[in-house]
């Protein structure tokens, strides 16, 4: 049997758009007209395969959106969103009601961990926050009331591994669904094969890689994306989280290319990781052998699109960070700018940033100090070159000698 690929899966589709187009049309409509009464009447039941109800519920573009995203991930079916909060907070809401909880990685992104801990709460769905890399902590948390083992592949901004085997196993054992939000590691790891249940992305980052439009995909089992599409109780179709048709369309040309982008991405986050490293700074890459998870991240990976191109290093102090940050910015080697996956480089300090939701005393304890800064590495040509300009500036700052 062929050994699963993401990208070879997305490359084996074939669309046709109307008039023989190389790219499928856009559906340029929010409802759709019936020939009879009784098909508008069953596609209300959920009855009606191939007819289009309401843009809100699905849409042409969306579904072939949806469609890439799920060969990408090997899932049954998936569900684009307007953002990846919107895809978060549906499938959450759809898979715990007042009086369940969640146990959930506690370092995960910023907006995720403010809407467990501030927002579910009012809605009687409590979080228990783990140490996701350690198993015996996640099996301690588990309490009659758990339906959701929450984490990230990769995670942001402290770029811990999930081990998603070890994790399926546990949920498996529990009857919990395992939630991956796969957003930094697209291509690299595919969530579902190593026995999630539900893969989330923001395709706000890596996926659209474009940074001009927000959004997000929910991919799993058929039967899940159906309830999260029901009319009578489902979140995405209730909540509204919908994107619209003209984005999907453009976010789907995008996907075309980002098994290039993830590889560059990919190859220059290394090459830089490595040669700060060798300068002494404190580099955290998941392709450094000084890196917790390595080893298990390299079991992990599906080899070709490398260790991804996220990578922090500790400058000592936010003044510092700070400073270094508006240097490069000044020298043009990237943007002082929140977000991942752009051409060009993007670096913040988390702390003060994204992160900036989990309290201070929480911070200290996941490890998240003032003088972190997050690189997303962009798609330089001549990476080498980069380097050497990041290490004047480092110089220049008495970061490195
Ligand atoms: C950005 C991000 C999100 C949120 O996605 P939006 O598209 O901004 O709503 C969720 N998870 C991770 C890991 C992210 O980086």
């Amino acid at each position: 049997m062929k050994e699963f690929n993401p990208a070879d899966n997305i490359q084996d589709l074939q669309y046709f758009g109307e008039f023989g187009g190389v790219n499928p049309s856009i559906s340029d409509s929010s409802t759709y007209t019936f020939l009879s009464a009784k098909t508008m009447f069953d596609t209300f039941e959920g009855n009606a395969e191939g007819c289009y109800l309401y843009s809100r519920h699905s849409s042409p573009s969306n579904l072939y959106l949806g469609q890439a995203l799920a060969a990408m991930e090997g899932t049954e079916a998936a569900n684009v969103t307007a953002s990846g909060m919107g895809a978060i907070t549906s499938v959450l809401l759809q898979l715990c009601k007042g009086g369940d909880s969640i146990i959930s990685s506690r370092t995960v992104y910023g907006g995720t961990y403010a809407f467990m801990k501030n927002f579910l709460p009012g809605f009687g769905i409590s979080t228990s926050f783990v140490d996701i890399t350690n198993p015996e902590a996640v099996e301690a948390a588990i309490t009659p009331t758990s339906k959701v083992l929450y984490c990230e592949t990769v995670s942001n901004p402290l770029l811990e591994i999930a081990d998603i085997e070890t994790l399926a196993g546990i949920a498996k054992k529990h009857n919990l669904a395992l939630v991956v939000d796969n957003t930094f590691s697209p291509l690299s790891v595919s969530p579902y094969k190593l026995g999630a249940d539900v893969v989330i992305h923001s395709l706000t980052k890596f996926i659209n890689g474009s940074s001009d439009t927000v959004g997000g995909v929910i991919c799993g089992t058929q039967q899940f994306i159906d309830d999260l599409r029901n009319v009578n109780a489902g979140a995405a179709m209730l909540l509204g989280p919908t994107m619209d048709s003209l984005r999907a369309a453009s976010i789907l040309k995008n996907l075309r290319t980002l098994h290039i982008r993830i590889k560059q991405h990919s190859y220059n986050a290394l090459h830089l990781a490595q040669h700060f490293e060798q300068d002494g700074l404190t580099v955290v890459y998941p392709g450094l052998e000084s890196h917790r998870g390595h080893n298990k991240y390299k079991g992990m990976i599906n080899p070709e699109y490398g260790f991804g191109g996220l990578l922090t290093i500790d400058v000592g102090s936010l003044d510092k960070a700070n400073e270094l940050m508006e240097l490069m910015q000044h020298r043009n080697l990237g943007y002082l700018a929140v977000s991942l996956g752009f051409y060009k480089t993007l670096f913040s300090a988390p702390g003060s940033s994204t992160s900036s939701e989990i309290p201070a005393e929480e911070q200290k304890q996941m490890g998240l100090s003032d003088g972190l800064i997050r690189f997303s590495i962009g798609l330089d040509n001549d990476i080498e070159r980069t380097y050497s300009m990041m290490r004047q500036c480092m110089a220049e700052l008495g970061i490195i000698k």
